[in-house]
């Protein structure tokens, strides 16, 4: 599978909260921005590359939705990332289809799904947010409002990911893989310096899915959820189960009830091993949380789930998520 190997990068065990009990004046405060500067965290390895694009608007004090967006088209655009954007495995019937969305410190939110041709769904998604009264749009509804907007057509289908879906209807088995070999969304949510959140989420969804499904990843409050009086989360792994506990906006809620990031993202994911105690055993699902005082943590199901941060302290570092299995 091409992508990237994780061991590309400095890694940290389980790490994240460690960090915090051990660095406490550092990630507290009450003006994050005071605190600890700009932060920004997003779903696994292909997050390294996306963080710095990120990172160069955050660190020159640029606001947050605009370090989202940047970042997050990275992978969008590399054909070597399958999980996302240009080179994403297609469905059952060889199609790509691509669902994002963003949301921004004042609750605006903005998303597509089953979006096919374009390369950055996310910043139709920004472009839904902020030049229509609607937060989702759909399909061939989507498609005509971004080349309405000057976005270009495109085949995103690269010859890799064709010969992969060929390979797959030999036996056209729909199972799930545990880990990044099948689905790998790019979540990554932010705090700027002026201590605002945003978020965006973005993934050309699980392979092979049946044409016309739609994921966890742009839909509000299940793959992306941002408060910014509180904080943000992201989820990647098996949408459908993230769906079923509406899972980011739980994560936020649990952040205002006081939890911290990890345990909030924790609770979440045994939400998720309550209701499916058999099938939780067998698909992976992961949640990322960032609080208002720039704390952050993460939980996930299954070993292998991790993330990348990148902060004036923290400078393109991969860590491991804790899971419950
Ligand atoms: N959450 C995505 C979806 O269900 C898949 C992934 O994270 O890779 O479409």
């Amino acid at each position: 599978m091409p992508v990237k190997s994780r061991r590309d990068f400095i890694k940290i065990s389980g790490v994240g909260s460690i960090f915090f009990m051990g660095l406490p004046k550092i990630f507290s405060g009450k003006n994050p921005a005071d605190a600890s500067g700009p932060i920004v965290i997003s779903t696994w390895s292909h997050g390294i590359p996306a963080n710095t694009a990120a990172w160069e608007i955050l660190s020159k004090g640029g606001r947050a939705l605009d370090a989202v967006e940047a970042g997050v088209r990275i992978p969008e655009a590399d054909p070597k990332i399958t999980s996302v954007g240009y080179g994403g495995l297609p469905d059952r019937d060889g199609k790509v289809t691509l669902d994002a969305c963003i949301m921004d410190e004042n609750s605006g939110c903005g998303s597509v799904a089953f979006l096919e041709h374009i390369m950055h769904p996310i910043s139709v998604a920004r472009l839904v947010m902020e030049k229509t009264p609607h937060v989702m749009i759909v399909g061939e509804g989507a498609l005509k409002f971004a080349l309405d907007n000057g976005f270009k057509k495109e085949n995103l289908l690269t010859a890799e990911s064709e010969a992969a879906w060929k390979e797959w209807l030999k036996t056209a088995q729909y199972k799930p893989v545990v880990n990044w070999e099948n689905h790998d969304t790019i979540g990554m949510i932010a705090i700027d310096q002026q201590g605002n959140l945003s978020g965006a989420c973005t993934t050309s969804g699980m392979a092979y899915k049946l044409h016309g499904r739609v994921g966890d990843s742009p839909i509000i409050g299940a793959g992306l959820f941002v408060d910014n009086e509180i904080g943000a989360a992201t989820s990647t792994g098996v949408g459908e189960e993230v769906i079923r506990i509406c899972g980011s906006h739980l994560v936020v809620e649990l952040m205002r009830q006081g939890k911290s990031p990890e345990d909030a993202c924790r609770i979440a994911v045994e939400r998720i091993v309550k209701n499916q105690p058999k099938k939780s055993k067998e698909i992976q699902v992961g949640f990322l949380a960032l609080n208002k005082h720039g704390e952050f943590g993460s939980y996930c199901l299954q070993k292998g789930f991790n993330y990348a941060v990148r902060s004036a302290l923290h400078k393109d570092v991969l860590m491991d998520a804790k899971s419950y299995y």
